[in-house]
């Protein structure tokens, strides 16, 4: 899609759109700044493309801007792989950050505001393990306990906090807690910890700091720092708004406009895991090729799939933006990219289990052709046509052919007639077949003036797709199935025992049309009759390519949305 057409693209009206609409027309903001904030503990996935297209969109939309921002708050996790494969995700589904932030780059100025916190009496350095931390905390029925620490005064908790950055506690054995209210209804307002020890090096920080501060914390004084108006997360966050706010309340910072936080529903999809820290188990165990496996519904599985910017953003405008948990069909992401793909894909002819079709009058009755004209795409004649190798040997999918068959069978039969896409009507005569059965190989005759044309008293129900068998070229497609075998894997207890080890089919020797060797990686094409396959970026060698099903012509079933 190009640049122009991306323009047009507009989010469709949601409640956020209402809330900015309101907040523009009462004169709060007399702009709109978001951000995409994630943490660079793994690659991008399809729920984060949600994000992606709603931050970056209505940034777009209202004339706004979007900061790219690394959430780095944990270098245990976070690594340099990470943050290039983020910023390649983002631009590649087409769109362009204002700034380009970490939260570590406001590592000082964060701590500056924690030490505010503990000179105001509002936070200190707790001496407990986490665990006794935890079983303080209470729970929605009954309040907690306050910490022995909790009373320290501020010179003591200063001197503490030092020396917690200064590497004089080890890991575990303090943290910094803000002091807010042990008995709140909301636990993440019960003196949640601020900061904590991690000695490990930050991708970017290197071994500055040996304390980082908390997510709750840092995005909140991030979002003010940046002059975000607008900070969207996902549901789960809803309770946390208060210690957002709580934090901003607390702490002397100028900000123009105050941010707020608004929360969304995430995106759910079914046979589809939308978690870092699962997919990262996937990698590890090795049950999928990397995090761009071609099955993962990360945007990097995707785009090896052959799923195209525009299409993961049609899907984003589709689902929408609202507040209710859901769990969408696979369908409604696989109409997007077929929708897609039909416009813009070339035609092709891939045989996938070939067999041999053997033209008995080849070189006689004037079955003489050597190639076929055959059009790129049969709606749109500016996408041009090619030549396409045809002899008297073919191939012809096993699947084509059958000795007999009742009257359902709209392909090649004994005696009975079909027509070779864009060539010639054949009549099968008789087969041979190995010492297992199987029929490999068909001799047939063609039918004298059938090239492209009807003739009269030749009526043939079927068209099959075919390849010369002495110009083609072999190569590998893989198709696949989904991942899991469950719709919901994110919620069984051992998700990685519910991946489907047969999702995965490797067709090492198909025979395709010569034009396909000079497939390009990410190339994708509608293979006539089969599906639609694109050009596999890690395993395609020049002239030699590989390819993956991207998605089938037809859905299965009927997509929800
Ligand atoms: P993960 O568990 O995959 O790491 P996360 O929410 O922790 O998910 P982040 O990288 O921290 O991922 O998130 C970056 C942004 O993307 C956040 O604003 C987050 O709310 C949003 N996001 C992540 N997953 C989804 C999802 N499934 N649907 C919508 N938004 C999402
Ligand atoms: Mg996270």
């Amino acid at each position: 899609m190009s640049e122009a057409e991306m323009k047009e693209e507009k989010i469709p009206r949601n409640f956020i759109t209402d809330i900015i609409d309101t907040d523009l027309k009462e004169g709060k903001f007399d702009h709109v700044a978001t951000r995409f904030p994630p943490e660079p503990n793994g690659y991008l996935h399809i729920g984060h493309a949600k994000s992606i297209c709603l931050n970056y969109g209505l940034a777009r939309d209202y004339h706004g801007t979007c900061n790219m921002r690394f959430d780095d708050t944990n270098p245990v996790k976070e690594d340099m792989e990470y943050i290039n494969s983020i910023k390649r995700d983002v631009n590649w589904l087409g769109f362009k950050w204002d700034k380009l932030c970490h939260s570590s780059d406001y590592f000082d100025k964060l701590y500056g505001f924690a030490v505010e916190l503990i000179n105001k009496g509002l936070a200190y350095v707790d001496e407990q393990t986490a665990q006794e931390i935890h079983d303080s905390r209470g729970t929605l029925t009954k309040p907690g306990i306050d910490s022995p620490y909790r009373n320290r005064t501020p010179s003591e908790n200063l001197a503490l906090f030092k020396k917690m950055r200064d590497g004089g506690f080890e890991e575990g054995k303090a943290c910094l807690r803000a002091k807010i209210d042990m008995a709140s209804p909301f636990i993440c307002m019960r003196d949640p910890v601020i900061y904590r020890i991690r000695f490990a090096s930050h991708a970017i920080t290197g071994d500055k700091w040996c304390i980082y501060p908390m997510y709750d914390f840092t995005h909140c004084i991030s979002d003010a720092l940046e002059g975000i108006t607008h900070s969207i997360c996902t549901l789960e966050f809803q309770d946390n708004r208060r210690l957002y706010d709580w934090v901003l309340d607390h702490i002397s910072i100028d900000h123009e406009h105050r941010p707020h936080q608004y929360e969304m529903s995430r995106l759910n999809l079914e046979y589809s895991i939308t978690s870092k820290r699962k997919l990262n188990l996937l990698v590890e165990e090795g049950l999928v090729d990397g995090w761009d496996d071609p099955r993962l519904t990360t945007i990097s599985g995707l785009r090896r799939r052959g799923y195209t910017p525009g299409s993961i953003r049609e899907f984003c405008r589709r689902i929408g933006v609202t507040k209710q948990e859901n769990v969408i069909e696979m369908a409604a992401l696989e109409s997007c990219i077929r929708e897609d793909l039909n416009v813009h894909a070339k035609r092709a002819m891939a045989v996938l289990h070939p067999i041999k079709l053997v033209i008995e009058n080849y070189g006689q009755d004037g079955i003489t052709q050597t190639e076929v004209k055959c059009q790129n795409h049969p709606e749109h004649p500016e996408m041009g046509s090619r030549d396409v190798a045809f002899s008297k040997e073919i191939f012809i999918d096993a699947a084509d052919f059958r000795e007999e068959a009742n009257k359902q069978y709209k392909r090649l039969k004994l005696g009975h007639e079909v027509r070779l896409r864009n060539a010639y009507i054949v009549k099968a005569l008789s087969c041979d077949k190995d010492a297992a059965g199987n029929v490999v190989c068909v001799h047939c005759e063609a039918i004298p003036g059938s090239l492209g044309t009807n003739v009269e008293g030749h009526k043939p129900k079927g068209v099959i797709h075919w390849v010369s068998a002495e110009k083609c070229l072999r190569a590998q497609i893989n198709i696949y199935t989904n991942l899991f075998k469950v719709a919901n894997p994110g919620a069984a207890e051992d998700f990685l025992s519910t991946v489907d080890k047969n999702s995965k089919i490797e067709i090492k020797d198909a025979a395709l049309e010569l034009s396909l060797a000079d497939a390009k990686a990410g190339d994708c094409y509608q293979f006539e009759r089969e599906g639609y396959f694109c050009c596999d970026s890690k395993y395609s060698k020049p002239g030699c390519p590989v390819f993956n099903l991207t998605v089938a012509l037809r859905e299965t079933k009927k997509a929800a949305i």
